[in-house]
């Protein structure tokens, strides 16, 4: 190991405290400097190459080193790095706004910027609250979501996440909201099956909507792949059918697209897969190709009207972030969108999808794999102890992790979320680094497993 890998190494362990990371673990072990890139691949500090299995945890599109995202920023730098959008505006935030609602579904028409995904749904959870306030129904105050959602970090997103080891820590700091069954088809939480179960998942949403709309603001999920609850796939028909329960119960519907916007899906959005405008609908991740923090909370005329008023009214979204609108952010994201046209991304995406599809198939021979599900790219592989009786692997055993860590030894950089294995490549990747990506995905799941019981 070169004398500098170690002193950025000895540097980082001494000054910096990493986001989601046991630092007791992490001390023990030699940092991995990541400090160079090309496409799909990361490279670190000693020149060994690994392919970004994860796309640096969801957000990168094409891959590393994007010609049009790299020009659009350095085009900007030339002009203007940084100016408040509180009552002012830039072109890049406004060209970008006009590219976005032109992307969305139908109905969505006003872009409200922030910085990070969980910004983001703070922004729709106050709007919608707020919504009901000057719609005169100020009793409508709750929100439900669904259990195993993630919508991020800050103590707004965590009050209506579903994910319990981040809720229970601060329970006391959140807001009390009502909790809908996930739609996990492979561990079903009313034990039926799909598709005779008829979505009775989405049923059960319906449900607490027609008891309780007199107090509930707005729905908030996520569409088609609760990520970070362990990339679980909803079946068909569901977000359609809370869509329709939403709007018979004059509730709001947020779909907080962070993770599976941006053609992670298989299309743009994965609200695309059923034809639903939702009210809001949440973007950041993807958003700048995986460039630079930025997000949006896209709603429709119907929610914005609502805010207009005399000055003294009061009935001004009270909200902001300092870098709202930030230009060289909105520039990214508009090379971002160029580099989908350029490249025909999301047509050259189906091919790619039938080959991520096909080849999943034979994971489920491997002996510990209880599950593999995918929507589009994103990818969800479910390690078990047992496939008969479905049971997990102890946590300790950190199965995940010592697929991760095995992977790494061949190349392929992975971070699991729990016992399931997330394969979640940027959807620019060449075919012929999706099959390496695969292929050692495999072995190392293999290896481990068989490790394992002996
Ligand atoms: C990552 C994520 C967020 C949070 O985004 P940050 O930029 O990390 O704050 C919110 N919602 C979903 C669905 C996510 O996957």
């Amino acid at each position: 190991m070169s004398e500098r890998t170690k002193k950025i190494g000895q540097y980082d362990k001494d000054f910096i405290w990493h986001p989601f990371t046991q630092m007791k673990d992490y001390e023990e072990k030699e940092p991995l400097v990541i400090e160079d890139s090309d496409g799909a691949y990361l490279i670190d500090s000693e020149g060994n190459r690994y392919i970004d299995g994860v796309s640096s945890l969801w957000v990168n599109v094409h891959g590393h080193k994007v010609p049009e995202i790299d020009s659009a920023i350095t085009e900007q730098l030339k002009t203007l790095g940084h100016s408040t959008l509180l009552g002012v505006t830039n072109p890049p935030a406004a060209e970008l706004a006009k590219e976005i609602i032109d992307l969305c579904p139908k109905g969505m028409k006003k872009v409200f910027y922030s910085g990070d995904g969980a910004s983001a749904v703070e922004v729709a959870l106050k709007m919608a609250f707020q919504y009901w306030q000057h719609k005169g129904k100020p009793e409508k105050t709750k929100f439900v979501y669904l259990d195993n959602g993630y919508h991020g970090d800050t103590l707004g997103a965590v009050s209506v996440g579903g994910i319990d080891i981040f809720h229970s820590t601060f329970k006391p700091l959140l807001f009390e909201s009502f909790k809908a069954p996930s739609y996990y088809c492979y561990r079903c939480p009313l034990n039926k099956t799909y598709p005779s179960c008829n979505l009775a998942c989405a049923d059960e949403l319906g449900n607490i909507l027609q008891e309780n709309s007199s107090e509930i603001a707005a729905v908030i999920m996520e569409p088609y792949v609760q990520a970070a609850g362990g990339m679980i796939v909803s079946p068909e028909g569901y977000l359609k059918k809370v869509r329709e329960y939403c709007d018979k119960n004059d509730v709001l519907l947020i779909v907080d697209e962070v993770a599976t916007g941006m053609g992670r899906t298989g299309k743009m959005f994965a609200c695309d897969h059923e034809d639903v405008t939702p009210d809001m609908l949440v973007l950041g991740k993807g958003l700048t190709g995986g460039y630079l923090p930025l997000s949006a909370t896209i709603t429709t005329q119907k929610i914005y009207d609502e805010f207009l008023g005399n000055y003294d009214e009061y009935k001004t979204f009270f909200h902001g972030h300092s870098y709202a609108g930030n230009p060289i952010a909105c520039a990214a994201a508009r090379g971002n969108i160029k580099a989908f046209e350029n490249n025909d991304t999301l047509k050259k995406l189906e091919e790619k999808i039938e080959l991520l599809e096909d080849e999943l198939k034979e994971f489920n021979s491997l002996k510990h794999v209880g599950n593999v599900r995918n929507k589009g790219f994103m990818v969800g592989i479910e390690l078990v102890a047992d496939k008969e009786s479905r049971d997990g692997y102890a946590p300790e055993l950190k199965m995940g992790w010592q697929v991760a860590d095995r992977a790494l030894e061949d190349g392929v950089l992975l971070r699991p979320l729990g016992n399931v294995v997330v394969l979640m490549p940027p959807i620019g990747i060449p075919t012929s680094d999706l099959k390496k990506l695969i292929q050692v995905t495999y072995q190392s799941i293999k290896d481990v497993t068989d490790k394992n019981e002996l």
